[in-house]
């Protein structure tokens, strides 16, 4: 049995706790591997490692950080099917999913690369007289980040790029469901000529997070993953005066108006719904039709489309749409979340709950199911199910759809179709949710704008990406200088005004 280390100090080091977790290949149900789960120790050693090697990375020149992110983005490029497929096979999502998920990650590296201009900062030349005063951006020293197993390539380098780049030290704690394109990147980047201890991975559960909260070396602590989760870890690392960030759970509404393109809309639907298995937390969730007659319009494009949907393992290539869902356990808690629906009064209108792969019949493959008649009140709505469920949601008019939107607790992404430019800048307007797209499905920012929900989708100041990294990963100093002639005329005694 492969059993997945940690990656410190430039090494693949075996864990000391003789606690593991079992790794999946879901769409066999095959335990592939044990991942160890990192001790408060280890971590600490970890840490202290860190904090040695991150002065002198800090001293580095900006440009040759980014030397070392240019030479990152060939090697991710040079093994890039390499890494697709060691993410299908733990992660399950199909191959070109799993590349997108590499690539979505590189271009954030490549925006890193930018690090000498995007830190370069402000002077005031004769603020008074004789006196200067400039603004730098310093690294904050060691940093840390916690990661969801759903996109277990991009959402770490989208920390740990802008991270490195500023001259910090990262610790990443992946998710132990699929803990092995880490390690890739990890010996990747020190390929590339990052130096040991800079990027190093320790892989674990609540005990290793837990261990970085309460560690007083690490400045700041960037989280993705489920709601309670991103509570608990923000609320816990600002009460210990980290710098914190955490992104959160998703319930994703699609609203589509009278006069949309009634096909587009429905092709849409399917791919932002049912890819990946929907578990992504930019998903469409939910659609919203306007209008009784915009709703079987929908209802009748949508039901062949997925009815039709192919699901299978990563290893058919090309010829599936969305492969199993990450666990056992996330495919009981998606069934249960199903027949709550049903039980509750909605209509199950494509019903995967029979759905069989033959020759994987352990597997963790669920059917594509799509819910008609959903209400505000029912636990499918409620809750986010992270699986291959679509809910549909009739509203009477545009304003009642908004406000169903606006309702609900998460804010992450939303997105309109209609052919009225009106309508749907008055929806990007009025909307209380970070991520908004007109007439595509899937608005995620690109790597030079910034990603993040609102409400219980997001916790903290700064977004993810983008400038806002740069802001997240560095502080400012602001120094005011006198120079050559010096202080003659004895000391001040009130505040100093610049005249
Ligand atoms: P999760 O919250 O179960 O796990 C995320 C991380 O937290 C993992 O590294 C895990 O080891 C750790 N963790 C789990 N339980 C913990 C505990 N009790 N104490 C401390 N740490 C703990 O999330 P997941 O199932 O890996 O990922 C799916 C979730 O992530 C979904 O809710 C999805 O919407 C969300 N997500 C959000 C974004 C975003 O940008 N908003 C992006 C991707 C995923």
């Amino acid at each position: 049995m492969n059993l997945i280390g940690h990656y410190i100090n430039g090494k693949e080091t075996p864990g000391t706790s003789n606690r593991t977790s079992d790794v999946f290949n879901p769409a066999t149900g095959e335990v592939q591997a044990k991942v160890s789960l990192a001790t408060v120790e280890e971590m600490n050693q970890a840490v202290e490692i860190a904090a040695k090697a991150q002065p002198a990375w800090a001293a580095t020149n900006p440009q040759r950080r980014a030397r070392v992110l240019m030479k990152f983005v060939d090697l991710l490029n040079r093994d890039m099917d390499k890494l697709a497929e060691c993410l299908s096979r733990e992660h399950g999502k199909t191959l070109p999913d799993a590349a997108g998920d590499v690539v979505r990650g590189l271009e954030v590296v490549e925006y890193c690369i930018g690090a000498p201009q995007l830190l370069k900062g402000e002077y005031t030349d004769s603020a008074g007289p004789g006196i200067d005063m400039y603004s730098m951006r310093q690294a904050l020293g060691v940093t840390a980040g916690i990661t969801p197993f759903n996109f277990p390539a991009m959402i770490p380098m989208w920390m740990f790029a802008p991270a490195i780049a500023c001259g910090n030290a990262f610790i990443l704690k992946p998710s132990e469901r699929d803990p092995s394109v880490p390690m890739m990147l990890a010996a990747l980047l020190e390929e590339a000529g990052l130096p040991k201890g800079i990027l190093q991975i320790v892989n674990g559960d609540k005990e290793a997070v837990d261990a970085i909260l309460e560690n007083e070396t690490i400045q700041s602590v960037g989280f993705v993953g489920s709601t309670p989760i991103a509570e608990y870890i923000y609320s816990k690392g600002c009460a210990n005066g980290k710098r914190v960030q955490c992104f959160g759970g998703a319930k994703n509404h699609m609203i589509v108006m009278p006069d949309a393109d009634m096909d587009q809309a429905a092709d849409a639907l399917v791919g932002a719904g049912y890819g990946a298995a929907g578990e992504r937390c930019m998903a469409i969730s939910v659609a919203v039709p306007v209008g009784e007659e915009t709703a079987d319009r929908l209802i009748e494009k949508l039901v062949p489309r997925v009815e039709k949907l192919k699901v299978g393992p990563y290893t058919a290539g090309n010829d599936v749409d969305y492969g199993p869902v990450v666990t056992a356990q996330a495919a009981q808690k998606i069934a249960q979340l199903v027949e709550s629906g049903v039980e509750q009064g909605a209509n199950l209108v494509v019903d995967g709950r029979d759905f069989n792969l033959q020759g994987y019949e352990n597997g963790f493959f669920i059917g594509a199911h799509l819910f008609d008649n959903v209400t505000p009140d029912m636990d499918i709505y409620k809750q986010e199910i992270f699986g291959p469920v679509l809910s549909t949601v009739r509203a009477q008019s545009y304003e009642e759809a908004l406000k169903l939107a606006m309702d609900h607790e998460y804010g992450n992404g939303t997105a309109i179709f209609t052919r009225d430019g009106d309508t749907a800048r008055d929806f990007a307007n009025r909307i209380n949710i970070g991520m908004v797209g007109i007439n595509v499905p899937i608005p995620v920012p690109l790597a030079y704008h910034t990603f993040g929900g609102w409400k219980k989708s997001a916790f903290g100041d700064l977004n993810q990406h983008g400038p806002d990294a740069f802001k997240f990963y560095t502080r400012t100093k602001t120094v005011t200088s006198r120079w050559p002639s010096g202080i003659k005329e004895g000391g001040e005694f009130s505040i100093p005004i610049m005249e």
